[in-house]
């Protein structure tokens, strides 16, 4: 679960990274660096325990002080935003990295590339103004697929996926009113960018809806390959705000995407769909 680079599975990777990165400086984002390890306090600010505490590998403790491999670069991204006052005039304001992650998976599930306990994701954090959500979404939902249009990936599908209110209470944050108001907003925004896709109850994640482009693999296997969350729980729980037009305090909402997932996945994945024929440049 903790894979090794090989010289031209690392070159694979880099030349994939360095071609996602120049779409994303174009794209208008920020690229930043933060650290494998974060504080246990963050994870319970961001309420990542309890749900994400059984995927998380055990906390160390140096100096006093708790410590945990990150299971997600969000809380990261946040302290970035954080670290001094922001106004409205800096919003939408857009940073990417890839990230790397580890999440403690059951030796019983690991598989090959596809189930790894050490992953980078191709992430991104785009803190906005309420106003800004359908533009936004509009813009990110355009990344993924000129990516894959590049790659001559042509079969994937969107999926709405909202949350199940029969099992609010244990697997999603309980605020009726927060996801009545999420969900509604990520319906309008895919709406109005013009772009078919199914809804899914159940596949939420648990502070917000989103939106999966799902591909299918070489065996037939529908699998997610890119994800866009709409978040209006974590700028709540870390008390984000931004100076908006009139000098007020306002609160912003907070999107996460990853168009290519992870490398390990979508390096997996590229395997399978070219059976080792890659595109040239690739
Ligand atoms: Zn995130």
């Amino acid at each position: 679960g903790l894979p090794l680079w090989l010289p031209k599975g690392a070159t694979l990777r880099r030349v994939l990274e360095e071609y996602v990165r120049e779409e994303e400086i174009a794209a208008g984002y920020q690229h930043v660096v933060t650290p494998h390890l974060g504080r246990e306090e963050l994870y319970r600010t961001s309420g990542h325990y309890p749900y994400y505490e059984e995927i998380m590998f055990p906390l160390m403790t140096v100096e006093g002080e708790r410590y945990v491999l990150k299971p997600m670069n969000c809380p990261h991204h946040i302290r970035i935003y954080q670290h001094r006052p922001r106004s409205y005039r800096e919003l939408p304001f857009r940073i990417a990295e890839f990230g790397t992650m580890y999440r403690y998976e059951p030796s019983g599930v690991l598989m090959g590339l596809t189930r790894v306990r050490g992953m980078t994701l191709n992430d991104a954090h785009i803190f906005c103004a309420e106003e800004h959500i359908e533009s936004e979404v509009r813009r990110v939902l355009e990344l993924p697929q000129k990516i894959y249009e590049t790659l001559g990936l042509t079969d994937s599908k969107i999926v709405l996926a909202l949350h199940d209110p029969k099992n609010r209470k244990k697997k999603y944050v309980d605020n009726p009113a927060l996801w009545a108001k999420s969900e509604a907003a990520l319906r309008t925004a895919a709406d109005r960018a013009n772009v078919p896709f199914f809804e899914a109850a159940g596949e939420a994640a648990f502070y917000g809806p989103k939106l999966d482009f799902q591909m299918f693999d070489a065996a037939g296997r529908e699998f997610t390959v890119s994800t866009i969350q709409l978040d209006m729980l974590l700028p709540e729980r870390f008390r984000l705000s931004f100076t908006d037009t009139a000098g007020e305090p306002g609160t912003p909402v907070l999107i996460h995407r990853a168009p290519i997932g992870t490398l390990e996945r979508f390096v997996a994945f590229l395997i399978e769909h070219f059976r080792g024929a890659f595109p040239l440049w690739l």
